[in-house]
């Protein structure tokens, strides 16, 4: 196990990989984050050891899926602070699990002439599931836009809140500007209102640790990837009250007590009732490899690094001419730093970069209606994990004075 001061480094094998003959610089950690070989030697472990599926073979290695993949849950479950286990469903990622609230949830509470509010940041995953159920059910979506940074304040969102409001959905984090709402606040203004609030968390779960108890989201969304695990794995909480009414969301096997030919169908509790089919048992072992990996490194240290990445990054790269860091990311630093080199195209930033070996995101972030109205073609974006360094921020900054137009 490795520290924070340089040796973490040595955890994650791709950081070894050379690209076009350099070191990789990897800075684009919002879309995934990069494995360690301790999440890399839990997946293989699970297969060497414990394969079978689980929740339906009565022999002792189905046992042994089984309590791992419960064992999984039960560390997302401290992981978030919820106060119990069968508030964790396992999904494939944060937009399967936003799309499962929509269509559940959704369908249940919100009818013709009601209303969904969402803030103005929302990532595709976060806009599109609310949309399709306005659509279909008749309702209007209300989008509050916030402030220029599109953090939303519990004032904006007071002010949109009336007897039609029946659900508030948020990000944490925006995987744009890296603005960060007030989560805690805005829960509390739609409480007060009797709103129920979903909230991304894609974004928060990676840069600090979340208590979905001290928040009072209703709903919790995020990603494993982004957090150090594996891909195919996420995970939906919500809260008990909630989640036990919720009809199943896909229907077939390992959700149902009893089907007859003809009659009604006798579905079990949750989470089950939500997982149908075969879940992705070993990345929900990497996750929970993942989430007491970043346990052990300490949530304080972790957040720290990453927020000096940060505000390193506005410092400097706000020294190279013509560069334009947007929004206010060192406000509340959350790993993600946006910028803008007016007269050259995201993409042709992106390309200047990886071509000494700097891998970043450039463009619209899959959050078009935002970066639509920050007035900007796209972004190129650098978002920070515990393995980056501040000598690669300052490798950035060289690299930036040296970018031309139509690369
Ligand atoms: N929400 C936010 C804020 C994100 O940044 C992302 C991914 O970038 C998602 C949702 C979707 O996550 P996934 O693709 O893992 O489902």
């Amino acid at each position: 196990m490795s520290t924070l001061d340089g040796s973490i480094r040595d955890d994650f094998p791709i950081l070894r990989h050379r690209i076009g003959g350099r070191p990789l610089v990897y800075l684009d950690n919002a879309a995934t984050a990069q494995k360690p070989v301790a999440v890399l030697d839990a997946v293989r472990e699970y297969y060497e050891t414990s394969n079978s599926n689980v929740g339906r073979g009565y022999y002792r290695l189905a046992f042994a899926a089984t309590d791992a993949y419960e064992h999984s849950r039960s560390v997302v479950r401290r992981a978030l602070n919820a106060e119990h286990a069968d508030e964790i469903v396992f999904t494939p990622g944060t937009t399967a699990a936003l799309n499962l609230v929509a269509d559940t949830f959704g369908r249940a509470v919100v009818g013709e002439g009601d209303r969904v509010v969402v803030s103005g940041m929302e990532h595709n995953s976060n806009l599109l599931p609310w949309r399709r159920l306005c659509d279909t059910a008749g309702a209007d979506l209300v989008v509050v836009a916030g402030d220029p940074t599109g953090r939303v304040e519990p004032a904006q969102l007071a002010a949109v809140l009336d007897e039609r409001v029946r659900l508030v959905a948020l990000t944490h984090v925006s995987n744009v500007l890296g603005t960060v709402n007030p989560v805690r606040e805005l829960v509390a203004e739609a409480h007060r209102h009797g709103v129920p609030v979903v909230v991304d968390g894609a974004q928060a779960v990676p840069h600090r640790p979340v208590d979905v108890r001290e928040l009072g989201a209703d709903f919790y969304a995020f990603s494993g990837h982004k957090v150090y695990g594996p891909m195919g794995v996420g995970v939906l909480y919500g809260r008990r009250e909630l989640l036990s009414e919720l009809p199943p969301y896909q229907v077939g096997g390992g959700t149902v007590k009893g089907v007859a030919p003809t009659g009604p169908v006798r579905y079990v509790p949750v989470p089950a009732r939500l997982e149908a089919g075969t879940p992705d048992v070993a990345a929900a072992v990497g996750l929970a490899a993942a989430l007491e990996y970043v346990e052990k490194l300490g949530w304080p240290g972790v957040r720290a690094h990453n927020e000096a990445l940060v505000r390193a990054a506005v410092a400097l790269f706000g020294e190279v001419p013509g560069v334009r860091v947007l929004g206010d990311p060192a406000a509340e630093p959350a790993g993600i730093v946006s910028i803008a080199v007016p007269g050259i195209h995201p993409y042709d930033v992106g390309g200047h970069l990886d071509g000494l070996g700097i891998a970043v995101r450039s463009g619209v972030h899959c959050a078009n209606t935002f970066v639509d109205r920050l007035d900007l073609v796209g972004t190129v974006r650098f978002s920070f994990a515990v393995y980056n360094t501040e000598a690669e921020v300052r490798l950035v900054r060289e690299a930036l004075r040296t970018v031309e137009p139509g690369f």
